[in-house]
């Protein structure tokens, strides 16, 4: 591709609203510009990249047995009505109406409309499994779109859905997709964990999230040091067999404790640690109050109070709510002499203490001296809290370290979620309906995109991976007046590319400094600038990735550059 006559429209300047530096490098290298918050073009470089991770993502998906099909964007609200995500799913389901007034949501993915295919024409147990992908742009209205690609409102995914007669069927299929994501992430040089992860309201058994680590995760992976564990941070169990340590009992106390109000205030003034205070939080349950209880150097977590009691949605309960039930403020509660009928949950940690502290329900006073059973029933022990740094790793190998991951990919078995909701059902081999098995599986390509942008730079520009550059070559003649210069630019742009390579000739009339600039910026693997010895079929060639410099002769060139691509 000639310079000249493509759109690359680089910026000297950072934009001020791109905080990482794959947004800005994509904003200032000319690959993406911003139309409005979340929503993005794709200019010539970076639809050449997006088209090189989509080709690997599509290879790998069809190399694992699955089908390319694509389905519409628009969806009408009566499939998602059936599976009732058209009430649950919120403000980020982006609705409109037709011009009779017929409601409509841009998908946000696709198991309603895939659903409702199926179920018309896969009838027969003879005809799964089945596994289908697209690739698509999607639209959620996100809270907070941001950092460019990474989070969009209008973004590409990859989608794909499998269909069973058997869990068995399903377990294989998933497994599949597991390998198959594995290479995807494997060939674009990521450094990715797959980690298990919540499953939400959805339900299910297994279910992995990919995270790119990175600094700029919005995810907490934690992972063990010494083995292939590794779990989001909202889902990684704590496995610690707690004890009650061997210490005398003392008789409870109430102290007064004025505007003494966090747990390291109230720890300070008792001259003791956070570990041997009591954490107390009243969730909202459904209907149900519960009282929560922590160790003060723990934090709960709500997915786990969630799994535990059940609930359908947990909330904190209200200032009014704990006021109603304990008569004191939300700062004041603890677990001794609670009124009959409040379900008390403790954390596993909570055995370890003996005389510990405790609100007092009641303004301004803690109990000291308090003991679990001995002070205060607790209705079960449970593992209620998130896990930290240094905790033993849940698998038994190692201990746990936490790093931030973006999450690129997330495998699904949905089982009969949706084919229950939606009617989809098949004849098994004993001639009675059955609701499908299902899984789904999605991959952010656009989200992946920034991923690896945000991998390969260097502050200066992109360092373009061979797999996924939008050009191999960047070829540069230094002064487009010059007649020799000139000629062997044309002349290697046409030899090169009869040998497959991509090139790009910066064939403007722009100053050295310019042309220089643009193309560390853009960061393609291979420079070959002609310069002053053009006359003499010397060039000059730079490795983008090692900064490396060789002055190659023209005869050698093809020589070198098979031998550096590997093709
Ligand atoms: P997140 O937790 O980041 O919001 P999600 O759990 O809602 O993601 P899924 O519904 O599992 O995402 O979607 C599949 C994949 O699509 C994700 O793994 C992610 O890579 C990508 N993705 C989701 N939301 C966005 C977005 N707003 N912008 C870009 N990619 C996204
Ligand atoms: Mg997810």
């Amino acid at each position: 591709m000639k310079q000249s006559a493509t759109f690359i429209p680089t910026l000297r300047e950072t934009p001020a609203d791109a905080e990482v530096k794959s947004h800005q490098l994509l904003l200032r290298a000319g690959f993406i510009r911003q139309n409005t918050s979340g929503i993005y073009s794709y200019l010539p470089l970076g639809k050449k990249v997006l088209q090189k991770v989509e080709a690997i993502v599509r290879e790998e998906m069809e190399e694992a047995g699955s089908v390319e099909i694509a389905m519409p964007a628009l969806q009408q609200a009566e499939l998602w009505q059936e599976s009732d995500r058209w009430y649950s799913y919120g403000a980020e389901l982006m609705r409109m109406t037709d011009r009779n007034g017929r409601e409509f949501a841009l998908g946000p993915t696709h198991e309603e409309v895939i659903t409702s295919l199926l179920r018309d024409e896969v009838k027969s147990y003879k005809k799964l499994p089945l596994n289908l992908f697209q690739i698509q742009s999607k639209f959620r209205d996100e809270k907070r779109p941001r950092f460019g690609l990474l989070r969009g409102r209008e973004f590409l995914m990859k989608d794909a859905y499998s269909f069973h007669a058997t869990t068995e069927s399903l377990d294989e299929t998933y497994d599949q997709m597991m390998q198959a994501y594995k290479n995807i992430f494997t060939r674009l040089g990521l450094n990715f964990r797959a980690v298990l992860a919540d499953s939400g309201a959805i339900g299910g058994t297994d279910n992995h999230e990919f995270m790119v680590l990175s600094d700029i995760g919005e995810d907490t992976v934690a992972y063990s040091d010494s083995s292939s564990y590794a779990a989001n941070i909202e889902m990684a169990e704590v496995n610690i067999d707690y004890n009650r340590p061997d210490e005398a009992v003392k008789e409870m106390e109430k102290k007064e404790t004025p505007d003494q109000k966090t747990i390291a205030q109230v720890a300070e003034f008792f001259g003791t640690t956070a570990d041997q205070c009591i954490k107390t939080l009243i969730f909202s349950a459904d209907e149900e109050l519960v009282m929560i209880l922590a160790r003060g150097d723990h934090e709960i977590n709500d997915i786990k109070v969630k799994r535990v009691t059940g609930a359908k949605v947990i909330e904190m309960a209200t200032p009014e709510q704990v006021e109603a039930l304990l008569s004191c403020e939300v700062g004041s509660i603890g677990p001794v002499k609670l009124p009959e009928g409040i379900r008390v949950i403790a954390d596993n940690a909570i055995k370890t203490i003996v005389n510990g502290i405790a609100g007092a329900n009641e303004a301004g006073m803690h109990w000291i001296n308090v003991t679990p059973e001995e002070d205060f029933a607790v209705d079960s022990y449970e593992d209620l809290r998130f896990v930290q740094e240094g905790d033993p790793s849940p698998d038994g190998n190692g201990t746990i370290v936490f790093a931030k991951g973006i999450e690129v990919g997330h495998i699904f078995k949905l089982g009969t979620r949706y084919s229950e909701a939606m009617d989809g059902t098949f004849l098994n081999d004993q001639g009675k309906a059955k609701p499908y098995i299902m899984g789904c599986y999605g991959i952010g390509v656009s989200r992946v995109l920034a991923a690896v942008a945000e991998e390969f730079q260097d502050g200066k520009g992109f360092i373009w991976p061979n797999v996924i550059t939008p050009y191999d070559i960047h070829l540069v003649p230094v002064n487009m007046k010059d007649e020799a210069q000139r000629e062997l630019g044309e002349d290697l742009y046409k030899l090169l590319k009869s040998y497959r390579y991509e090139v790009l000739l910066d064939d403007r009339n722009e100053r050295a400094g310019v042309k220089f600039a643009d193309s560390d910026l853009i960061g393609l693997p291979i420079r070959i600038t002609i310069g002053k010895r053009a006359a003499e079929g010397i060039l000059e060639v730079k490795v983008r990735s090692t900064g490396e410099t060789f002055e190659w002769k023209r005869e050698e060139l093809l020589d070198h550059l098979q031998q550096f691509f590997k093709i």
